[in-house]
């Protein structure tokens, strides 16, 4: 009966993602296709008409691939990792753009952290949407700290801090809805999807912020628990992922 009730609950989550995707398409479509008929009626078809196309036809194929990202098979290969190593990554990454806003990505990572179990490409993609959150949030130059802590010797935090426009409280409780944006070219599901892969690493994520102040969002993971062998005394990675 659980079961059912949680199955039926999902069921319905996903059903009102899927009418919220579509009624987000149906919109950049009906602009391409009035730009089409005018076309086809009028010829008048002009570059600043094109202009617009192919900018709706860019917002849908975010729209879409921003969506595939949940609608990928889960648990593909969950694998002990250090966060530390996967966050230098997706700054690496993101280091183009943060010099092109003169944003500095500072770091504060303890020297022992333990490993995680996890997705590497799934958590990747939570660091990006939440950096890339700091740096929209961010005006015209500043700093986003990343710091990475061992809480006792299970847990795994990773912080990440802008001191950007932040977030009227009005709007906090609404912060993972699908499709809640502020922002012109946003689609209101990136901290929806980090939410859900979080969830499926067993983590919490929780966000704090001020207006004017900026935003904090904290991530705790589960660490890899560590077993004695006691054959060969030395130290094991326990196999076999949860997820
Ligand atoms: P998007 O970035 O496409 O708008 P998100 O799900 O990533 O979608 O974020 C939803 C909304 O939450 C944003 O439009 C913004 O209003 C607010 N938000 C998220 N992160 C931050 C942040 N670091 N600072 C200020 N506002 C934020
Ligand atoms: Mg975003």
């Amino acid at each position: 009966m659980e079961e059912l009730l949680r199955r039926s609950e999902k069921l319905t989550t996903v059903g009102q993602l899927a009418a919220g995707v579509a009624h987000e398409i149906r919109n950049p479509l009906t602009t391409l296709r009035g730009f089409l008929q005018l076309q086809q009626q009028t010829k008048r078809m002009n570059d600043g008409h094109v202009d617009m196309m192919l900018s709706e036809l860019d917002r849908i194929n975010l729209i879409v691939s921003e969506f595939l990202i949940l609608a990928k098979p889960q648990a593909v290969s969950f694998q002990a990792k250090d966060v530390r190593i996967i966050l230098q990554e997706v700054l690496s990454l993101l280091d183009s753009q943060a010099h092109l806003y003169n944003i500095e990505f500072v770091k504060h990572f303890d020297q022992e952290i333990p490993l995680v179990n996890c997705e590497e490409n799934q958590l990747k993609q939570v660091f990006i949407n939440i950096i890339k959150n700091g740096m929209e949030a961010t005006p015209s130059e500043g700093e986003i700290e990343l710091r990475v802590e061992a809480r006792g010797t299970n847990e795994v935090v990773i912080i990440i801090k802008d001191y950007g426009i932040g977030i009227p409280a009005a709007h906090l409780a609404r912060l993972g809805d699908p499709f809640f944006t502020n922002k012109e070219q946003g689609t209101g599901l990136g901290l929806m999807v980090s939410q859900r892969i979080i969830h499926n690493h067993r983590g919490t994520m929780d966000i704090t912020s001020e207006l004017n102040q900026g935003t904090e969002v904290t991530i705790a993971l589960p660490a890899v628990e560590v077993v004695e062998d006691q054959k060969t005394s030395c130290p094991l990675l326990r196999s076999g992922a949860p997820m």
